[in-house]
């Protein structure tokens, strides 16, 4: 799937600006014009999340977190993170990358789980919710594309990590995908995010991203 810039352009966001309707960009321009963005999905790529009625039995759930859904029927929502994912994010920041989480769940959702993976909001310079996403409709069902061109950056310095080819099927070559992180009875030994660590840590100091470029890099390198 290919868009030539001028419908990209007419594809972003519009916001109102008096009584003109502007489009707009998903992100404020970087302070730094040579800083890396890297963006992170949420469900899958961080954490795992099940839902379950109020007033489930609490022990039988694994979980890091728990909270109550804000809307009806207010259900207990289980969170997991995955394993060094705060080390993950420690490492990215610390490197200097901006890193983005761009998630399709509801900001009702997120943010209370973003909050816990960052309460100091130190870690994470952008939050981008489902409202910031395109839907499509596949096979009757929604589904959430995240276009990176909404972004406002330089695609060559932009990579996105996330577990599901949909969310970046218009930016493929900026893709890294990672595996669910799913709940199987090994999923303590799930080393996707300690890799992928070692692979933005080897190559900080790329001028782009092409050694990001594809998934075929990556896994071979691993
Ligand atoms: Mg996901």
């Amino acid at each position: 799937m290919s868009l030539k810039p001028l419908n990209l352009y007419k594809t972003l966001p519009t916001t109102k600006a008096g009584n003109a309707v502007v489009r707009r960009y998903l992100l404020p321009p970087l302070e730094c014009p040579y800083q890396k963005t890297v963006v992170l999905d949420l469900d899958l790529t961080l954490v795992n999340t099940v839902i379950a009625p109020k007033g489930s039995d609490r022990s039988a759930i694994r979980h890091d977190i728990v909270f109550q859904s804000d809307d009806p029927p207010y259900d207990d929502i289980y969170v997991l993170k995955r394993p060094f994912v705060d080390e993950f994010l420690r490492r990215l920041n610390k490197i200097g990358f901006e890193v983005v989480v761009f998630t399709a769940g509801t900001k009702a959702y997120a943010s209370r789980v973003l909050d816990f993976l960052d309460p100091s909001r130190s870690l994470i310079n952008h939050r981008l919710y489902r409202d910031s996403c395109t839907p499509i409709s596949i096979c009757g069902g929604a589904a959430y594309m995240k276009n990176l061109f909404h972004l406002g950056r330089d695609l060559r310095m932009v990579v996105v990590v996330d577990d599901d080819p949909i969310s970046y099927c218009l930016n493929p070559s900026r893709a890294i995908p990672i595996k669910p992180f799913l709940r199987y009875a090994d999923d303590r030994q799930d080393d996707e995010l300690m890799n992928l660590m070692g692979y933005f840590l080897e190559n900080r100091y790329d001028v782009c991203f092409e050694k990001f470029n594809s998934t075929k890099n990556y896994r071979n390198s691993t």
